[in-house]
């Protein structure tokens, strides 16, 4: 089954929700449960639920450690998904160091360069020169790769990423790219968000009113 992609980050943050719950001892949720903790109303988290034959029962609600491991399955984290990052500057670098996605089964295994200072060969997180990149994607199987690089680089880079076989980028380069027929393209422009956040801020300080930034 195809989903969209707000559908997929919805059941990400039912999953996070869960796992808060379950550390407070919930053994049973509700959708209202799921919903408050993820931002969304009730009937949304049924749907979303239907859509992929999870059933709980009225009254007892969902069972959380089931409901755990079924949003796993679906979102195919039962598997550990390996990552690349290509442009190890600061942002990069952050990444390739943060272990807070190893929880979620997501392991950073290398980053790749053009600047010869950066490259760290033996370290637990090898930094490679970019040269090497076509054949460690191929020989680890790996499908994702984060783009950290400026963006007057940032297309010719996911050029040489999808030419590698790469089908998902996270494009976090102040440049939208767009994803070609087989491979998505995702754009984090923290400037833009960062903006965003001020615009709506500000307006408030006028109006007295804080606006929603976000679209469900
Ligand atoms: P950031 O943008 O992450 O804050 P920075 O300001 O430290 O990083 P940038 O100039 O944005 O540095 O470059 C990010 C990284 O991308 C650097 O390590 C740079 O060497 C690398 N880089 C630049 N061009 C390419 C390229 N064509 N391929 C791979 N890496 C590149």
């Amino acid at each position: 089954m195809i989903m969209n992609r707000k559908c997929i980050l919805r059941l990400s943050r039912y999953k996070n929700a869960l796992k808060r719950l379950k550390a407070l001892g919930f053994v049973k949720v509700f959708s209202g449960n799921l919903a408050d903790a993820a931002g969304v109303t009730s009937s949304q988290v049924r749907k979303d639920f239907s859509l992929f034959g999870i059933t709980g029962n009225r009254r007892g609600g969902y069972k959380v450690d089931e409901l755990i491991n079924r949003i796993r399955e679906i979102l195919g984290k039962n598997e550990i998904q390996k990552v690349v990052i290509v442009g190890v500057g600061n942002i990069g670098n952050a990444l390739l160091h943060y272990k807070g996605f190893e929880a979620g089964g997501i392991h950073i295994v290398a980053g790749f360069d053009i600047d010869p200072a950066k490259y760290q060969r033996h370290a637990e997180v090898p930094i490679l020169p970019l040269d090497e990149f076509q054949s460690f994607v191929q020989e680890n199987d790996i499908k994702v790769g984060i783009l950290a690089v400026p963006d007057v680089a940032a297309h010719h880079v996911s050029e040489i990423m999808i030419a590698a076989g790469i089908k998902g980028i996270l494009n976090f380069a102040p440049i939208q790219l767009r994803g070609a027929e087989d491979v998505i393209i995702s754009n984090i422009n923290l400037e833009v968000e960062l903006e965003n956040l001020i615009y709506f801020i500000n307006a408030a300080g006028k109006t007295g009113v804080l606006s929603p930034v976000e679209d469900e």
